[in-house]
């Protein structure tokens, strides 16, 4: 499940995006083509789950599963490598706002808007997250970061497995 990562990999940020299309591509394949060639090729990968909400994505994951699929070249993947290292030096929460980790806390805390204003903050900087942070997110009865009472609820329920209580320390330090 998740090839394009709830939509995160479709969106790249710039330095990301460039990594991508240094690589030769032949066929055209959309960001989001990538990340289901690169899933369905895996060795003792039967099926890949992509979720679609319009016709134009639909169309576009049939491109890039038509037929038999070649594996990406040696190039392409080692764009997508260069792709990984351009995130992990952005220092990007690898949160996909599936919202899953919300119903369940006390404080009813909007960790996946909070970590949005984090990283939108360190890609792009600006003011912009800075206010979403203070007049909406932490806004009509929702608690700030450091008022997370560390019970752990929410990252008994994150597929992504993200250290939650860990990363809403960072999002305090940089908005409060
Ligand atoms: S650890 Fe913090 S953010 Fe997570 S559910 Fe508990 S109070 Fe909410
Ligand atoms: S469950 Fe995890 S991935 Fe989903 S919104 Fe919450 S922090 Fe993000």
């Amino acid at each position: 499940m998740e090839p394009c990562k709830g939509g995160q990999l479709v969106n790249l940020p710039e330095a990301a995006q460039r990594a991508l299309d240094a690589a030769p591509n032949p066929e055209g394949l959309s960001n989001a083509g990538y990340a289901l060639r690169f899933c369905a090729t895996q060795p003792n990968v039967a099926m890949v789950l992509s979720g679609m909400s319009t016709m134009e994505q639909v169309e576009d994951n049939l491109r890039a599963m038509a037929g038999d699929p070649a594996p990406l070249t040696a190039e392409q993947l080692q764009a997508l490598r260069n792709v990984h290292e351009a995130f992990a030096s952005l220092g990007m929460i690898a949160c996909t706002a599936c919202h899953y980790c919300t119903d369940g806390c006390p404080k009813r805390i909007m960790i996946p808007e909070l970590f949005s204003d984090l990283n939108t903050k360190r890609v792009f900087g600006g003011w912009n997250p800075g206010w979403y942070f203070s007049n909406v997110h932490t806004a009509d009865g929702h608690a700030k970061p450091s008022e997370c009472i560390r019970c752990g609820k929410c990252e008994r329920e994150c597929p992504q497995g993200l250290p939650i209580r860990e990363l809403l320390t960072e999002v305090a330090a940089e908005f409060e």
